[in-house]
């Protein structure tokens, strides 16, 4: 979302795409006046307000309006990673059934000691190819698939999708490895390359829960709610469970609005707005999010492998879909999400607020989910066209006077932040990025994105870009921002 100075709001409410939860927490019901329940997590009550996680981040009302809130510590709901996209963020586990059954013994063999034995992984390969019997394909199928897991397990995505491409390769009707391969692509939000693979999947195994699940998952993630409907509901036939469940009355939440809605789509994008928004600001949207498009991906040096969908709201619906309440500005929980009541053309303010949005989805898609949100603040705000001027002499003399910010700490979700911290929080944000661009240039700032995106933590990624830790960053942050400004 955008820095609460850009909205002027009355309250404040952090609703960042790249918010984190952590995992092993429970569930909790508010139950609103107006009859309305909300299922969250970490509700807390302080000031008047109600506050809660969801997967868009954390939202708050007014005490005035909630009835009564009921704690459930016996459910709790898993809320694996620190992904970026709402579609990304579901907290659906993967498949039951793995490839790769650790008491394999090709499979333990394979990865031994924290690598993987990649002689024996060839060894195994030209044997199949020489003598494909299923017991040979089977022991190939179970080493790619446990050294695909490894890689997995240190973040090196690339390596994992191609230890199961080598294992489809071998044996492409493999139902378990098919859906493990695609429980990957989900992870990094590539939907249609999961899509394909599930829809092999069920070709063989009409009947598997685990496929419709995962399948309702993808067609969320191509912004394709209706289809996620049909699919969660059938997996809820097949084989009904807590985390469908909730996946799916998120799902028709949105296909009930979005019905109604009419669609624009280019090439990177698919629009759904309601009759409460003028068409020709639809057509305009549109446009302006093309170009937008091509200058971020200009110098990002990247695009986006999906579409990304874009929701043009009149406040009310605004908060009645996103549960966000009527002061909060735009946000992107993998989709973007916009009010424009009372808009009937572009301004300069909404073309500011689609490309800050915009940048999220890039960066949120180019780091498969794992960019700290101090760095996604900074990104997206560097790219609408912030600058630091304003909070150089104020951010210098903070750093002179050892009021020191700690980057390490807001990497994470920007949770419960007062409204000082928090624009103390998007400042330095900025200013850091600002200095990683100017001084060290933008390819330096796109390597560090690649090695986040690779599993390296982001300071990690600046210590082998910039060759500094988070406290030699805030050093040469601090000399850019006197160099810079003074
Ligand atoms: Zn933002």
């Amino acid at each position: 979302m955008r820095s609460p100075a850009a909205h002027s709001l009355r309250f404040f409410a952090v609703l960042c795409l790249a918010s984190a939860i952590p995992g092993g927490v429970f569930a909790d019901t508010i139950y609103l006046k107006n009859g309305r329940k909300i299922t969250a997590t970490h509700v807390v009550q302080e000031n008047g307000q109600v506050s809660y996680e969801t997967s868009a981040g954390r939202l708050s009302f007014p005490l005035s309006i909630v009835d009564r809130v009921v704690h459930d510590d016996s459910s709790p709901i898993s809320t694996a990673g620190t992904a970026a996209d709402r579609a990304a963020n579901l907290p659906i586990a993967p498949p039951n059934e793995l490839a790769a059954p650790s008491k394999d013994a090709a499979a333990s063999a394979a990865v031994r000691d924290g690598t993987i034995d990649s002689n024996l992984l060839s060894r195994l390969e030209s044997e199949a190819t020489a003598n494909p019997s299923p017991t040979v394909v089977a022991r190939v199928v179970a080493a790619e698939s446990a050294a695909a897991q490894f890689e997995i397990s240190v973040g090196d995505f690339e390596r994992a999708v191609d230890h199961y491409n080598v294992g489809l390769r071998f044996d492409p009707n493999n139902t378990a490895l098919l859906l493990e391969a695609a429980y990957l692509h989900l992870r990094r939000s590539e939907y249609s390359a999961a899509k394909d693979l599930l829809e092999r999947a069920r070709r063989l195994d009409p009947d598997s829960a685990e496929a419709a699940k995962l399948s309702g998952w993808a067609y969320y993630g191509l912004n394709r709610a209706a289809d996620a409907v049909t699919e969660w509901k059938h997996a809820m036939e097949l084989k009904p469970d807590a985390e469908t469940q909730h996946a799916l009355e998120k799902a028709e939440r949105d296909a009930q609005e979005e019905a109604e809605y009419h669609e624009g789509e280019t090439l990177h994008f698919r629009l759904k707005y309601n009759g409460g928004a003028a068409p020709e600001l639809a057509q305009q949207v549109l446009k302006t999010l093309e170009s937008e498009f091509q200058e971020i991906s200009a110098t990002l040096n990247y695009d986006p492998p999906e579409p990304i969908g874009v929701i043009l709201y009149t406040n009310q619906t605004f908060m009645d879909i996103t549960r966000a309440p009527s002061w909060s500005g735009a946000l992107n929980d993998g989709r973007i999400r916009v009010p424009v009541e009372g808009l009937t053309s572009m301004t300069d303010e909404l073309a500011r607020v689609l490309k800050h949005e915009l940048t999220h989805s890039f960066v949120g898609q180019r780091t498969g989910g794992r960019c700290p949100v101090w760095l996604q603040e900074g990104i997206a705000q560097y790219m609408e066209g912030k600058r630091s001027r304003v909070n150089a002499g104020t951010l210098s003399a903070a750093y002179e006077s050892h009021m020191e910010f700690s980057l390490l700490s807001y990497e994470t979700s920007w949770l419960n932040l007062p409204r000082d911290a928090a624009s103390n929080a998007y400042a330095w944000s900025l200013a850091v990025v600002e200095g990683i661009v100017t001084v060290d240039g933008i390819d330096d700032l796109e390597r560090i994105l690649e090695h986040i995106a690779a599993g390296s933590s982001a300071e990690d990624a600046a210590r082998a870009v910039l060759h500094e830790d988070y406290s030699e960053l805030m050093l040469s942050t601090a000399q850019f921002l006197r160099k810079a400004y003074e």
